[in-house]
């Protein structure tokens, strides 16, 4: 079997890898890039909104606060230079009843606190100016808010880090990990290969991983699953940018949206269901297995029990009723007259590595665990695409002084 040898091998070929392989390959590392998949981008990072966001949705002082506003223009800026196709259509928050305003008021604070640039509060009858079929009663402004092909993101930072030297090995699912003092080893079904360092961008699998080294043991990912409608309608799109509802109190997910892609059609979507496992996009008996052996778990229960409400609240009319109906009327909060004929369900089905606690506390923040000689990358939710760029920016400024240039010449 044969083995190769790099300072830093990464683990995971979606956005988050893809960009730390790219920080890293344009510094001069020896980087590798391992991917279980043909290509990049076949999961979580090729099936999500596309949505660049502006950055007010996240807590002031987390990580994700600073890195979406920071990975936001990083964004801009790198779709300008390699020329993919990006618009900055703006994203609309709208308060559709009274109960609302508050929330969108803290939002607009959130945001300026997080420092994102241009945001303001919009009467409804000004914005029917930009969106002729929104309906509300106050809307939440941020002109940074930007759409691109998250997958086309994706596979253009995994060639440029290429072109910086990277080496990316497709086909190669990481089975076995050891950490020695003077390297770590790592094992495919096909190859072996030793670095001073590795890093694990898994994605819906970071938890099972940095099980396997000892780390991150107080949490685990539980998946769930976005699925989306797409719009079929004859003449103009039915919005031209992004219509939010106010997110919903104390879950770190969205609710159903509108967002026009860069493609031109309409997306309706993504609700927030549990999903029989990580990568459970259809029914399976693997899945079936994923399923028990999830429900199997104490975390589990215990998120149940701590988020029952919302979780009822959330949940509830999502599974009571048709769920194109669910779509539709969800969209229908937001503009006028869509019907139920128009929603045509989307291939795109998307899964959260949402991680939690062993508590049952939902994790909000972008986490990175680690030993002497590994980095683990946990819980890349929304908005992990928007910040992906600033992230690796990020962690490899932060480790390359101390650990990876100790790592490499140790
Ligand atoms: C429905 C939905 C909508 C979203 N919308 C947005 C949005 O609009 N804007 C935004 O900013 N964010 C959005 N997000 C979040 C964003 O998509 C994620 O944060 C981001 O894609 C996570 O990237 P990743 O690289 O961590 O994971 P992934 O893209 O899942 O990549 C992980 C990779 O690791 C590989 N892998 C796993 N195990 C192994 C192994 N043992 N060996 C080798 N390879 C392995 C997998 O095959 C996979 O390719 C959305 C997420 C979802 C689910």
């Amino acid at each position: 079997m044969d083995r190769q040898y790099f300072d830093v091998v990464v683990i995971g070929g979606g956005i988050i890898g893809c960009a730390l392989t790219w920080e890293l390959a344009k510094h001069g590392c020896q980087v590798a890039l391992l991917e279980k998949e043909r290509d990049v981008a076949l999961h979580t990072s090729g099936r999500n909104s596309g949505v660049v966001h502006a950055g007010f949705n996240a807590k002031p002082g987390t990580l994700k606060a600073r890195l979406c506003v920071q990975g936001n223009e990083a964004i801009r800026r790198f779709a300008h230079e390699h020329r993919i196709p990006y618009e900055q259509v703006g994203t609309w928050v709208v308060a559709t009843e009274e109960n609302d305003l508050g929330v969108l008021n803290a939002l607009k604070r959130q945001g300026d606190q997080n420092g994102v640039p241009g945001l303001e509060l919009v009467e409804a009858r000004d914005m029917l100016r930009a969106e002729p079929h929104s309906r509300g009663l106050l809307a939440l402004y941020a002109p940074t808010g930007g759409i691109i092909d998250s997958a086309h993101l994706t596979r253009v930072v995994a060639n440029d880090a290429q072109r910086h030297g990277a080496v990316l090995c497709c086909g190669q699912r990481v089975l076995g990990i050891r950490e020695h003092s003077h390297e770590v080893e790592l094992v495919t079904p096909t190859h072996r290969f030793g670095a001073a360092l590795i890093i694990n961008c898994a994605g819906l699998f970071a938890d099972r991983l940095a099980h396997t080294m000892g780390v991150g043991r107080a949490y685990r990912i539980v998946p769930f699953r976005g699925s989306y409608f797409s719009i079929r309608r004859a003449g103009p799109p039915i919005v031209n940018s992004m219509l939010y509802s106010v997110p919903p109190p104390q879950l770190p997910f969205l609710g159903v949206h509108l967002t026009r892609t860069v493609h031109g059609t309409v997306l309706v979507g993504p609700d927030a269901m549990p999903a029989m496992g990580p990568e459970a996009y259809a029914a399976s008996l693997r899945n079936l297995h994923e399923f028990c052996s999830l429900v199997s778990r104490r975390v589990i229960w215990k998120m149940m029990y701590r988020y029952r409400r919302v979780l009822v609240s959330q949940w509830g009319p999502r599974l009571w009723q048709r769920k194109r109906r669910y779509f539709c009327q969800a969209a229908n909060r937001l503009v006028r007259g869509l019907q139920e004929q128009e929603l045509v369900c989307d291939a795109r089905v998307g899964i959260r590595p949402q991680l939690v606690h062993t508590s049952g506390e939902l994790v909000e923040d972008l986490l990175v665990e680690r030993t002497e000689r590994s980095l683990h990358v946990l819980n890349t939710v929304s908005p992990g695409m928007t910040c992906a760029l600033a992230f690796a920016q990020w962690l490899a400024d932060g480790v390359r002084g101390s650990f990876i240039d100790a790592a490499v010449t140790a």
